[in-house]
């Protein structure tokens, strides 16, 4: 079996990375606009993680059903088919770029062109690499959940938040019949709309932060009326079906014996320490829980582009109004830029689809007044997410409902006892040096999981120092691949 990578064609004008909304409004713009446009995507089918759709082999008759927006999708979706069809855009699912590399000096403009190598295939036995040249990249990976441990949480049963939206959406089943939502976030009013639509009863919503924060900024909020639509939309469904949504409170225990039947449920205090004599039982057997999103940059990093601090106590990747990344011939749109949601994730991917074809063909990105009103509809939702991370920073007391024995890396087994020794009596100050230690961060994830919460526990904050994003494979690659020559220039 050869394993020299197979050129998919190309020379493309612009390769997008990620067919989620953000990617598939920046495909389909800078297609229209006359760019022929190669589209990648580690799924087998395009939408993402919001316009997630039942597998084929389901059958599904209504994949909308479980979604809100779907009109815009099924705009996208007709608009990817036409351009398709026209061999302006060329769509290759189930592709996961795993480098990206340039090449050359480029023609004009100092843009170097670049490599993007991918391993093709939904089964590993399967994988084949794949190769595809490009003059600009468009960076549209999306996001990650953020997790946040606590006793139990590896019991059979607790699931992502995320994960129970995109198992209902994908595979149309229910993580459970009676299932704990907790953590912080919209997302989670999101997921309790949809489960109990699904048939599950939802004793209650554990928010760890406080919707009031929100209501301190209301002009931001009156500048995305969508968005106060959206959530009145949720609470009435959550307030009609019974479920109860109780801001500063917190899963802080899971217990079961094979699996999750019970939590504890905790009041918090403004820094989300537990506070004494408030815990109580709540019976479940599936708990979804999660702290919002980390955007996914390992591509990013490698090619060396600039982050900027979230006021989540992340980091995103900087832009400009044009949606360039720092780096030359490098493009970055949705949740790549700072987590915000789908509105904004499609408005930057229009922006960034514009800013593509008017830097490659030298051609005015599109009418003014377009624009004009993208740019103002994209500042406004980035306000808005601004004001929503600041809202559900986790707050430093989390780590009180911990014990020495609470499992955080889960790929490599590693305890918070350990970490802690590793910090206080070994003396470790960065996250790379417990991870050299006791291996946290060591494992199959490469820290996706645990790498905020061993961040914290380092005393480094939650976004870890800013070299923690990088990891020189964004997903696992065979050892031939890697050895395989270079392409001829
Ligand atoms: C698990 C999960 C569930 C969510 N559920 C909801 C919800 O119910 N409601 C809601 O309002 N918001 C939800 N969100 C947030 C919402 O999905 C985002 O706001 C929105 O989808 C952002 O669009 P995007 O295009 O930036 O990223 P995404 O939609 O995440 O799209 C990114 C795409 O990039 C692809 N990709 C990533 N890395 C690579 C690579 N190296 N090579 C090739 N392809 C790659 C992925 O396969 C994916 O299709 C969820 C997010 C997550 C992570």
């Amino acid at each position: 079996m050869t394993t020299s990578p197979c050129d998919a064609g190309g020379p493309y004008e612009s390769a997008v990375v990620g067919a989620g909304p953000a990617g598939l409004a920046a495909a389909v713009t800078a297609a229209e606009l006359g760019l022929r446009v190669a589209l990648l995507d580690a799924g087998e089918r395009p939408g993402g993680q919001f316009y997630r759709q039942p597998a084929a082999a389901l059958g599904a008759g209504r994949p909308e059903a479980l979604h809100h927006g779907w009109s815009a999708y099924a705009d996208l979706e007709r608009r990817l088919r036409a351009l398709r069809e026209a061999g302006r855009i060329r769509y290759f699912p189930a592709h996961h770029v795993w480098t990206v590399v340039p090449e050359g000096a480029g023609g004009d403009g100092g843009m170097p062109g670049w490599r993007l190598h991918a391993l093709a295939g939904t089964r590993v036995e399967e994988e084949r690499p794949v190769l595809i040249h490009a003059r600009a990249v468009l960076l549209a990976t999306g996001a990650y959940e953020r997790h946040l441990p606590f006793p139990g949480w590896t019991l059979p049963g607790v699931i992502g938040a995320g994960a129970a939206q995109a198992m209902l959406k994908s595979g149309l089943v229910l993580p459970g019949r009676r299932v704990v939502v907790a953590g912080s976030g919209p997302l989670l009013l999101a997921v309790a709309g949809s489960l109990t639509a699904a048939g599950a009863k939802v004793p209650v919503v554990a928010e760890a932060s406080c919707y009031a924060a929100y209501a301190r900024r209301w002009p931001t909020l009156l500048r995305v009326p969508g968005k106060l639509a959206e959530a009145a939309v949720h609470a009435s469904a959550l307030l009609r079906r019974g479920v109860r949504v109780l801001n500063r409170h917190a899963v802080i225990a899971a217990h079961g014996a094979e699996r999750v039947e019970a939590v504890t449920l905790a009041r918090l205090d403004r820094g989300w320490r537990p506070v004494p004599g408030s815990d109580r039982r709540v019976r479940c057997d599936a708990v979804a829980v999660g702290h919002g999103l980390v955007p996914q940059l390992e591509l990013a990093m490698e090619l060396g582009c600039a982050t900027r601090p979230t006021p989540d106590g992340g980091v995103a990747l900087r832009v400009d109004g044009g949606q360039r990344t720092s780096v030359a011939g490098v493009w970055a749109a949705g949740e790549t830029g700072g987590i915000g949601g789908v509105e904004l994730a499609l408005v930057e991917g229009e922006l960034a689809g514009r800013s593509i074809a008017s830097d490659l063909h030298g051609t005015p990105d599109g009418p003014r007044r377009d624009i004009a009103r993208a740019a103002v509809r994209r500042a406004r939702l980035r306000a808005f997410a601004d004001l929503m991370a600041a809202a559900h920073r986790p707050g430093p007391g989390w780590t009180g409902w911990l014990t020495d024995a609470t499992a955080v890396c889960r790929c490599e087994e590693v305890p918070v006892g350990l970490i802690k020794e590793a910090v206080g009596g070994l003396g470790a100050h960065d996250t790379r040096t417990v991870k050299l230690l006791t291996r946290a961060g060591m494992g199959w994830c490469q820290g996706r999981m645990c790498g905020p919460a061993v961040a914290c526990l380092t005393g480094s904050g939650l976004a870890a120092e800013p070299g923690a994003h990088r990891r020189p494979l964004s997903c696992p690659v065979p050892l031939g691949h890697l050895a395989e020559p270079p392409d001829p220039p």
